[in-house]
Parts: structure tokens; C-alpha cells; sequence
């Protein structure tokens, strides 16, 4: 893997991923050593790391709208209904970065 940051967005994932990947690594390190003080606070980076990586948006099925074809898109991290008009980067609710390309056309 390419671990330079090359100014791209793809690059700046992949480069997130590699960064998080690392401080697991701390982490299991420090916890193994009994540094659980240490082990915390990786644990703290690992998780707002992760909400860094764009997670694919879910495209559920509203059955609450009866015949009609309607979906809606929904956060993988918190569940939350978002919305597909503005597509915002972030889920408004837990931060997660949010990835529409997958699933919206
Ligand atoms: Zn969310």
C-alpha cells in the first residue's frame, strides 16, 4: 500500500485506513503491555479515524409508504434517515463520513 497522502480523495482514504490500521496495532501493543491508559486513547483515535472512512449510505425499502417505490437512505453507522437532496459529506447525527456513490445514481 501506498502510505504517502497524495492530495486525493482516494488517497487520502486509503492513507486514513493505513493511520488506523497503525494505532491498532499500538493499541493491542499497549493493552498486551497492561497500558490501558495508553490502549484508551488510541481506542479514542481509532474510533473518530473511522468515521473518517466513507461508509457506504444503505438504501432501505420505507414500507411505511405503501405501494409506492420509495426509498430511503440511512446511515451505516447510526441508523439515522438522511437526506438524498443534500447529500451532505457527513451524517448530521454521528459524524460518520458517508459515501453516495455506492448505492445513489
Ligand atoms: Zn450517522
Amino acid at each position: 500500500m501506498n502510505c504517502r497522502y497524495d492530495g486525493t480523495n482516494d488517497g487520502r482514504q486509503s492513507y486514513i485506513r493505513m493511520v488506523i490500521d497503525n494505532f491498532t496495532a499500538k493499541r493491542q501493543c499497549a493493552s498486551e503491555n497492561g497500558k490501558q491508559f495508553h490502549a484508551a486513547m488510541y481506542e479514542e483515535v481509532i474510533g473518530a479515524l473511522k468515521k473518517e472512512v466513507a461508509a457506504p449510505v444503505i438504501k432501505a425499502w420505507d414500507k411505511s409508504i405503501g405501494d409506492h417505490s420509495y426509498y430511503r437512505y440511512v446511515c451505516p453507522e447510526c441508523e439515522n434517515v438522511l437526506r438524498p437532496s443534500t447529500r451532505g459529506k457527513y451524517c448530521p447525527y454521528c459524524g460518520q463520513r458517508i459515501d453516495w456513490e455506492e448505492n445513489v445514481k
